[in-house]
């Protein structure tokens, strides 16, 4: 009795293994056929002044738009496709995207902004990859126009990123950001191995950063430590006039990204000559907002 019963449920335990795994190779295929068939697009973020409202740069932000057209963010593909192998082929999709669509982001954000690209902590740390990635980044014709965008994992000292392929991008004038700065693994003190030209501070300290003086604290700290490195420091997923009003006032935190200034936008979306954000009488929550 007892036996079968365990049997029993070691069949059940086998079908639940099965039906995930399934599923699994199901989304594994979608994702293979959606590389296979392009079906990826970029939506472009603003990274703005703070003082001017003018944008220094943009953010490319993936998406996969699904068979039915239904468009998917990438916290639902971006590790899946690091872990299938994928994700090097969809980082080249993306620089193909911008570079094929230069002309309509210039026309959009400026043709002085510039343009970062998230490459994922293992890419930044695969040689082949990062060669390959550096070579195109080089046929644009306008290399020392894009950032790329790594979190502090790619600085461990394992990589090989900080020694060996960072001096390849910084020779054909691409940028290094830091990205989600601060909930990674490194230390404050270990930013001071990091060459890097811009750090971006991780979303989860700047909300409500106006009443968390803990944040505050870290997000003081962090902004000494980036002046005295010579980095650009960036405000990640700013979202209210009170999480502004508080870089302005306490900080000297210049540049912000967040929904409060635009969300991601796609590019049939863009309509020319939007230079600054808000410019004008720029609104938020009912109350307008001085420019510095
Ligand atoms: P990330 O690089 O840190 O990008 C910022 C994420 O925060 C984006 O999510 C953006 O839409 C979102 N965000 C921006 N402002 C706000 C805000 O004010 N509030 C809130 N709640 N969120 C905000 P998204 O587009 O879903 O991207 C998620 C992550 O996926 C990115 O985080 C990046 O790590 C990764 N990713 C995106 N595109 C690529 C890519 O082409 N390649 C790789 N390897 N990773 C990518
Ligand atoms: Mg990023
Ligand atoms: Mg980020
Ligand atoms: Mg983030």
């Amino acid at each position: 009795r007892v036996k079968s019963a365990t049997k029993g449920s070691a069949a059940m335990f086998n079908v639940a293994m099965e039906r995930e795994a399934l599923e699994r190779m199901a989304i594994e295929q979608s994702l293979r056929q959606a590389i296979l068939d392009k079906r990826f697009c970029c939506a472009f973020q603003p990274k703005v002044d703070i003082r001017t409202r003018e944008i220094k740069g943009i953010e490319a932000l993936v998406r996969l738009r699904d068979d039915d057209g239904v468009i998917q963010a990438p916290g639902t593909f971006v590790d899946l496709a690091v872990e299938l192998g994928l994700i090097d082929e969809l980082t080249h999709l993306v620089l193909a995207e911008i570079t094929r669509s230069i002309d309509l982001i210039d026309a959009a954000f400026g043709a002085g902004a510039n343009i970062s690209i998230n490459v994922a902590a293992r890419q930044a740390g695969n040689f082949a990859f990062m060669q390959s990635f550096a070579a195109a980044l080089a046929a644009t014709g306008f290399p020392s126009r894009f950032v790329v965008e790594v979190t502090e994992d790619a600085f461990v000292a394992k990589s090989h990123f900080q020694g060996e392929i960072l001096p390849l991008l910084r020779k054909i004038g691409v940028g290094i950001s830091i990205d989600d700065f601060g909930i990674g693994y490194s230390s404050l003190s270990a930013l001071a191995d990091i060459t890097a030209d811009e750090i971006k501070i991780d979303r989860s300290f700047i909300t409500d950063i106006h009443k968390r003086p803990r944040s505050q604290g870290i997000l003081k700290a962090i902004e000494s430590l980036s002046e005295a490195l010579g980095m650009t420091v960036i405000a990640e997923g700013l979202e209210t006039f009170e999480e502004l009003a508080y870089l302005q006032a306490a900080t000297n935190i210049r540049y912000a990204q967040g929904y409060y200034f635009s969300k991601p936008i796609f590019l049939e979306e863009l309509k020319p000559a939007v230079h600054t954000i808000g410019s004008g009488r720029p609104r938020a929550a009912g109350r307008e907002i001085e420019p510095a």
